[in-house]
């Protein structure tokens, strides 16, 4: 009996389990009479005792002498699989019994022999069979259970596995945590570099997730950049979060693929097994949620599953797929805000507003699904809808009500690079021949963050034909005086939080007053935003803010309602010519 640990390529050592000694030395005898130098034969007695051989020795084949019932020889041949799926079996059988013979093929065997029958070379001959098969079958399952690009387990694979883990932990009463990984920007990485460094990175990205985890723990790639782990029982929820951070420390490093340097992150979600879900569908959509929710806090980031998270998801996805309809069944509106002129009290222009009229939800305001759709990319279809529209109104407002009367437009980031933007609002201006100089474009700090050239080149077209540009929620973001010289700005509006506060920290009073001082130092207009209180009205006289706006003076309303609003505020009765009987004309 051989007992060194042997590792040759194209040579077989198969392993005879026979309890009976007399069969086991006749076999081997048998075996022996052959010339040949390729096949190794190793004897045990038991199936508990090759377990262990197994382990140190290298074996590739098993011959499983059947003396046993039926059932009882089927479970020793699942035995083997589980100590190691990659050995070929022969069973070796005391008659021909072509039932069971199929059974066991069914199971994973590959060749069967009966003993007194048939010499040596028959032997010979049905090891070299059984390991073709076995080779084969191996390969067949490779290619239909692993990703060929970075060697993990694949989609398929991963859910056979699921299923079985969590039937396991169901059994042995144990909890199962399944991580969800989506890497961050990595379109990006296939974009700037093209497919096959992309296809680098996952490989690189695939090994350093490997190196977090212990041998027993199961990762796949479900496609593209994303990744499943999971880990059972150990992990408490702090050993998960400790693991979690490992790998995403162990991401963070650069990686470097040819001549580019490349920083990755990812995004985590996590859920538990019972507590979150219990079936593998509910679970892996949980994970994904969470993942979502990780990639909102600013990616590189992990998160825990909670309930919460799918009413909130499953109704920012309701919203997404409703807007789809709520362009086509016209439930959009534009609703606008009056914007009151400080000196004189009166309206001088007004904020365009978007309203989603929901069939089921009521009236929505903007933030309870504008930045939805900024993801959805339908923004930039919905925001030549609200242009179009709002110069619409502003023609009927300057012919009707103020011949300069001014209209605040919101623009969002993806509108802003938007290259048709300059063409389209120019068309428009033209075509219901309002000036530029009355239309007002709202943008976000946050757009100009980057100090980017791009942006400013925009803005600077968009100011040179006539366009008002005005900064939006200014003190929300980085507030910073650089901008206001860098970029061409006109108007400045105070972001209502410091409207709000202005008196609940003596740091936000002044804050305000060096706003304004230092606005209008840059010959800037200022407009405060979210005026509530006749309180708040006079601190912003008094720090001689331009111009209001707020639920004070109006909320956003219809067309109509804002016509009403603005005959009462600014066409006042005329004056009497005498007061009283005092007899003078
Ligand atoms: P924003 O441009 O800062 O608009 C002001 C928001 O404050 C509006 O919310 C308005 O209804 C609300 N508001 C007005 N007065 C008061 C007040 O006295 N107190 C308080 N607490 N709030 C007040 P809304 O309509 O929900 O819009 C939210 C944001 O959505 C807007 O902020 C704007 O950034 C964006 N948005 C609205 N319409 C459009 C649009 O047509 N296109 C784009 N791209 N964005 C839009
Ligand atoms: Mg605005
Ligand atoms: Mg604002």
């Amino acid at each position: 009996m051989k007992s060194s640990k042997i590792n040759v390529q194209n040579e077989i050592n198969a392993l005879l389990i026979e309890d009976n000694l007399d069969d086991a030395h006749k076999f081997e005898t048998m075996f022996n009479k052959v010339q040949q130098n390729s096949i190794f034969f190793h004897h045990v007695s038991s199936l508990t005792v090759a377990q262990d051989y197994i382990h140190v020795n290298f074996i590739n084949l098993i011959i499983l002498s059947i003396s046993m019932p039926e059932s009882k020889a089927l479970e020793y041949i699942n035995k083997i699989q589980i100590i190691n799926s990659s050995l070929a079996i022969i069973i070796l059988m005391e008659q021909d019994d072509r039932v069971f013979i199929l059974k066991a093929m069914q199971q994973g065997v590959q060749d069967y022999l009966i003993k007194d029958e048939g010499d040596g070379y028959l032997v010979i001959r049905a090891i070299h069979h059984a390991m073709e098969r076995k080779q084969i079958e191996l390969q067949l399952t490779s290619m239909a259970y692993f990703d060929s690009l970075t060697g993990l387990a694949n989609r398929e694979y991963f859910h056979i596995t699921f299923s079985r883990a969590i039937e396991q932990a169901n059994r042995n009463k144990q909890s199962l945590s399944l991580l969800f990984l989506d890497l961050d920007h990595f379109k990006d990485v296939n974009d700037s570099f093209g497919h096959l460094i992309g296809d680098k990175l996952l490989i690189v990205i695939a090994e350093r997730l490997r190196s977090c985890l212990r041998s027993i723990d199961f990762i796949a790639r479900l496609g593209g950049d994303e990744f499943v782990i999971l880990l059972d029982d150990i992990h408490t929820s702090l050993s998960v979060k400790k693991l979690v951070n490992k790998i995403l420390i162990s991401l963070s490093r650069a990686i470097i693929i040819e001549t580019h340097e490349i920083t990755i992150s990812t995004s985590i979600g996590i859920v538990i097994y019972p507590d979150d879900a219990l079936n593998t569908k509910d679970l892996l959509q949980y994970a994904d949620i969470a993942m979502y929710k990780a990639k909102e806090k600013g990616r590189a980031n992990f998160h825990m599953y909670t309930p919460e998270l799918s009413t909130e998801i499953i109704n920012k996805m309701n919203i997404k797929n409703d807007f789809r309809d709520a362009i086509l069944r016209q439930e959009l509106r534009l609703y606008y805000q009056p914007i009151i002129n400080i000196p004189d009290n009166k309206i001088i222009a007004a904020e365009a507003l978007l309203r989603w009229n929901h069939p089921t939800r009521g009236l929505l305001s903007a933030n309870e699904f504008i930045s939805i759709v900024e993801k959805s990319g339908f923004i930039i279809d919905i925001g030549e809808w609200v242009i179009a529209e709002a110069i619409k109104q502003t023609k009927k407002w300057q012919k009707n009500l103020l011949p300069k009367f001014g209209m605040a437009i919101n623009l969002s980031a993806t509108q802003l690079m938007n290259k048709g933007l300059m063409s389209f609002i120019s068309a428009e201006i033209k075509q219901c021949s309002v000036k530029a100089s009355t239309i007002k474009l709202e943008i976000t700090e946050s757009l100009l963050k980057k100090k980017n050239q791009q942006t400013r080149k925009i803005l600077r077209n968009l100011s040179k034909q006539g366009f008002i540009i005005s900064m939006d929620d200014f003190g929300t973001g980085y507030s910073s005086i650089s901008y206001l010289k860098h970029f061409t700005i006109d108007i400045l509006k105070i972001d209502h939080s410091f409207i709000h506060n202005y008196n609940s920290t003596p740091d936000t009073a002044d804050f305000v007053k060096a706003i304004i001082d230092m606005a209008h130092a840059l010959k800037l207009t200022v407009i405060a935003e979210g005026v509530e209180k006749e309180e708040q009205m006079t601190f912003l006289r008094k720090l001689n803010c331009d111009q209001i706006q707020g639920y004070l003076i109006s909320d956003p309303v219809p067309a109509l309602e804002f016509e009403q609003l603005f005959l009462n505020r600014n066409i006042q009765p005329p004056k009497a010519l005498f007061l009283g009987g005092g007899g003078i004309i």
